[in-house]
This record gives C-alpha cells, structure tokens and sequence, in this order.
C-alpha cells in the first residue's frame, strides 16, 4: 500500500473510544458545532456497556429474581407459594441481557449520528500526537485533528500465575457463560468478584471467594462491608481473607485451584470455572500511545485538572487517567473535555464521585467516611439510622438481617456549621439513593436543609431524612 492511497480525513475533535468517557465527549462536542469524529474498534458503548455496569446488572437482576422464586418452593414465601424449583436457562438470560445492550449500544449511535459525529469502526494506531490510521471497513484512513481525546478505557488484569483461558475466566467471558458453573471460583473480592460471584451464587452455583486482603471489598469501611459479608455467609459461599491464588492444576476434565492461605498453608479448591477479577489496568498498548509524547503517571496517563495532557490539545479521560474507574466520571470529564474545547470554562473538581457496589445488599458512598474526615483532620459528627426501622424496608421484604434489614445510612458533618461531607449507605436497593447524596454533597447541604426536605412516605430515602434529625438530637422514629 502506498502513502497516496490511504485516505485522509481531518477533523477539530477526534475521539478514540466510543465508552462512557469518549462518546459523551464526541456527543458533547458536535452538539456545541465542533467538527468530531470518533473510532472505535469494537461496539459503540465500551467496557460499561457491552461488558461491564449493563450487562452485570442485568445478570444479577436475573439471578435475584431467580433466588426469590426458588424461596417460594414448598411452603413458600409472602404467601407465594411455588410447588415445583423454578429452571433458570442461562443462555435464554443472557440473550435477554445481550438484547438490552444491543438497544443501548444502537442507542449511542443514534445520539452520534443526531449529534453529527463521523463514526469511523477500526483500531486507531498513532503516529504522531495528532495523527492516527485506522484500518476501516472503507480501507485505510488516515485521521488527522485539532484536539485528540483519548479515551481508551481499561482491561482486565490477569494474575502472572492465572493466565486467562480455559477455565479461568475474565468478567467479559463470565458475562457471557450459557451454563452456570456448578463450582465457581472467585479470585479478588473486590467490586467485580463479588457483584458477580453473588449473582453466581443466587443462580445456584457453588461459590468460593479468594481475596488476599484480610476483609472482602477493602475500598469500604468494615461497618458498611459486614452485612455483605453476612449475606455471603448465609447464603453458602465461602470466602478465604488473607489468602493468594498461586495456579491452576488440571487433570483431564477436573480443575482446581491452588491457594495460600492465610496461616501460609495450601488448599485446593476444585473448580469448573475460576472467575480472575483482581482489578483493571488502563489500555496503553498497540495503538502508538509511545508515538505520542504524552507523559504518564504511574500506570495513567497524566493530567491535569482538566483533562489535559503533557501533549498540547491531546486530553485524556475515563479509566486511562486513573482512580476511579467508574463510568459516571469517565463521561462527566468527556462533557467536560469537550466544553473547554468549545470555548468554555470548565474545571474537573467534583465535590464527590459517589461509589455504588451492587452486591447483596448494596453499598453506597459518598463523600467522606467518618475515619477519612479525621484523616483530614476535621472536627466531624457522625451518625447512622437503620433500615430495620424503616417502612418502606419491611414492605419490600428488605428489613430482614438477610436482606440487609441491617443496614443503615450513615451521615458525616462538620460540627462547627453542619455541613454534610460523607453520606454512606448499606442495604437493598439503595443504589437509586446515591444520587440524591451526590446532590446534596454537591449543593452543600447542611443538616437543617437535608431535615427540612420533605421525604415522600413511604420510601427509602426517609432514612436519611431521619438521620439528619437524629444529629440535630430531634429524631422522630428513633
Ligand atoms: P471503556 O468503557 O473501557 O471504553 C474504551 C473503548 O475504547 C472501548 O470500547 C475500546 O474498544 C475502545 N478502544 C480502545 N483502544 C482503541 C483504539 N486504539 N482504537 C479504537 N478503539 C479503541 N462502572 C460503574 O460506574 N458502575 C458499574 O456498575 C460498573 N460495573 C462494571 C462491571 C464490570 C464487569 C466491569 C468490567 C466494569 C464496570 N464498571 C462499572 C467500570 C466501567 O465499565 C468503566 O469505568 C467505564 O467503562 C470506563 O469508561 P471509558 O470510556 O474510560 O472506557
Ligand atoms: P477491585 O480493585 O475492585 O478488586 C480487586 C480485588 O482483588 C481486591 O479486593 C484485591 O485485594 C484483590 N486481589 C488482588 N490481587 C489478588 C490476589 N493475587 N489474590 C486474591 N485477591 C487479590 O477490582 P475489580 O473487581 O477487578 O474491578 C475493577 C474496577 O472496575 C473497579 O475498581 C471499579 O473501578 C470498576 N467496577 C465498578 C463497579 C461498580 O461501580 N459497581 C462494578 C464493577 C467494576
């Protein structure tokens, strides 16, 4: 191939990964009139959407439904009573799944297409900070740009000793089994093992928990990861603490995985499947990142607080910069990379990024813990109030100790001016709960306007109404 047959598009704005981070940037930045042009080179919509948040809500949607199903056999639950095991086809579940991220993913690309962004499908290799070529369905393309926003997301990381293949899977092959593993595995009680081995569990496999920690989900405090903790023991799956995966041994059909424990012994834990979920790593690799001149940080890329690079006009967003690898921050920084790039005066400082763990019962946090406050070296109140004394818990069956009936909202303030600093939360369905704390983070909120909200009765979020006026010592429903 020679240099005067390969195409060349120019554009103000090239995006490189249509995920959560660069295809609200690329939305962003066509709808404020900017010439954009995106590549991506799987499906539009990144790890969140085709392999990460949607598709492992949706499992864990099916396998809650499922487990309560299978309670109501025999004498049943609520008064609901089923005389014969409900069946679960995981392959039927994961072509519902799969037809949820089928619409979203074409739902992106309508609001690209509205927003008049080019979509070029391909892998990007650059060779220079503003130029790259990618192999597209129309042949090659050469791309070259004003502004380049990397937004190439993260991978999964394989342990030295567990290479991915065979029976030791990443979270992406996990999200697409069409038969439950009768004994699974989990390496790494963090977010993704346990949002996963969970739903697993509930489904009905045999799961064992590996974390080399000596506590599951060490990103949460202990008061907020205990009645996980309890759910996972009552409902069956082991979990080792302290405990490190050293390799697979396989013999014929049978597998298992070979652990240190904490006391330095050894186990075997037989396994069909071994699912590796020890944390995710920013994608550098194959597509010229060297070529670049962009400076790192650690394993990020660096920048600064906005989004800029050591590159002039070349801006990195999402998992590619660092902690937290969450999708909401990936896209508020793309809008925002967008907006400075249109002119405005944009800054990334959010007050807090709230943290969601969709495990059984959920996790929420917001802002500062109270430990974390004291860190810092401010004088803190803290208080918490528990769903068992909540209405809208008991009528949705969450206030028993299996469902979280033990969790509670928790609030941080400052003591000198009741400001709300940290908001976090345990128990059933509270995820849709963290918005209303990010908001009031955002909005400075103190005690007297978190106690002087009205709450709609009945429902979850009366909890934290209630602890606001718990630490103003007038509590009503405690
Ligand atoms: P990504 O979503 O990783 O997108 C990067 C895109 O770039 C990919 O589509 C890739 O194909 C493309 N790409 C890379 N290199 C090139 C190239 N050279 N040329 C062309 N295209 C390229 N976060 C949450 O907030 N909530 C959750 O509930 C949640 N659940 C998760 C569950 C799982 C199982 C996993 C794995 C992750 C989960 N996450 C969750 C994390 C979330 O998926 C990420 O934080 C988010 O996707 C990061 O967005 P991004 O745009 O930075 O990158
Ligand atoms: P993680 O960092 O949440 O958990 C990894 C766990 O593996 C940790 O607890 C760690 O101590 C443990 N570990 C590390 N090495 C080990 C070893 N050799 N043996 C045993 N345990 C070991 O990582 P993840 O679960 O892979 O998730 C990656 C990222 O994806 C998260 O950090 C998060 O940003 C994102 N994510 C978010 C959500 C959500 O928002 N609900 C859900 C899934 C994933």
């Amino acid at each position: 191939m020679n240099a005067s047959s390969v195409k060349t598009v120019t554009a103000q704005v090239l995006v490189v990964g249509g995920g959560p981070g660069g295809y609200v940037a690329a939305i962003r930045a066509g709808q404020l009139g900017l010439d954009t042009v995106l590549i991506e080179a799987d499906r539009l919509g990144g790890t969140c959407l085709i392999r990460g948040c949607i598709p492992s809500k949706a499992l864990i949607h099916v396998a809650a439904r499922f487990e309560a199903m299978q309670k109501s056999v025999g004498d049943g639950h609520l008064g609901i009573a089923l005389d014969t095991p409900p069946r679960l086809d995981l392959a039927t579940a994961m072509r519902w799944k799969d037809g949820i991220v089928d619409r979203l993913s074409g739902g992106v690309a309508a609001l690209l297409r509205k927003a008049k962004v080019r979509v070029l499908r391909g892998w990007a290799v650059f060779s220079d900070a503003k130029t790259c070529t990618v192999q597209s369905s129309e042949g090659p393309l050469t791309v070259k740009a004003e502004h380049v926003i990397l937004a190439t997301g993260s991978e999964p990381v394989p342990l030295p000793t567990l290479p991915f293949g065979g029976p030791v899977l990443s979270s992406t092959e996990a999200l697409s089994l069409e038969r439950l593993p009768r004994r699974l595995v989990v390496v790494g009680g963090g977010y993704i093992g346990l949002e996963l081995g969970s739903a697993f569990a509930r489904m009905g496999s045999a799961v064992t928990v590996v974390e080399a920690q000596p506590r599951i989900l060490p990103l949460y405090d202990a008061a907020l990861t205990d009645p996980v903790r309890r759910w996972l023991e009552r409902s069956g799956v082991t979990v080792h603490l302290g405990a490190r995966a050293l390799g697979m041994e396989t013999e014929g059909e049978s597998h298992a995985l070979v652990v240190q424990t904490a006391d330095g012994g050894m186990s075997r834990l037989p396994a069909n499947a071994v699912l590796s979920t020890v944390g995710r790593r920013p994608r550098l690799e194959g597509w010229g990142f060297e070529a670049m001149g962009v400076d790192r940080q650690g394993a990020f890329v660096a920048v600064d607080d906005q989004c800029r690079t050591s590159m002039r006009n070349v801006w990195a967003i999402g998992d590619l910069v660092g902690e937290p690898m969450l999708a909401h921050k990936a896209s508020a920084q793309g809008e925002m990379v967008a907006e400075i790039i249109a002119g405005h005066c944009r800054r990334f400082a959010p007050t807090a990024i709230p943290a969601v763990c969709f495990t059984e019962p959920e996790i929420v946090s917001v802002g500062l813990s109270p430990d974390e406050a004291m860190a810092q070296g401010i004088d803190a109140i803290f208080d918490q109030f528990p769903f068992a004394a909540n209405g809208r818990a008991l009528t949705l069956d969450a206030g028993r100790m299996d469902a979280g009936g033990s969790g509670f909202v928790r609030l941080v303030a400052r003591r000198d001016n009741r400001r709300v600093i940290g908001i976090q939360a345990v128990g059933a369905h509270i995820s849709e709960l963290s918005g209303e704390f990010a908001l009031a983070l955002e909005m400075g909120a103190e005690l007297e306007d978190v106690a002087g909200t009205i709450h709609a009765h009945p429902t979850l979020g009366e909890v934290f109404h209630e602890i606001a006026l718990r630490l103003l010592g007038r509590p009503l429903h405690l």
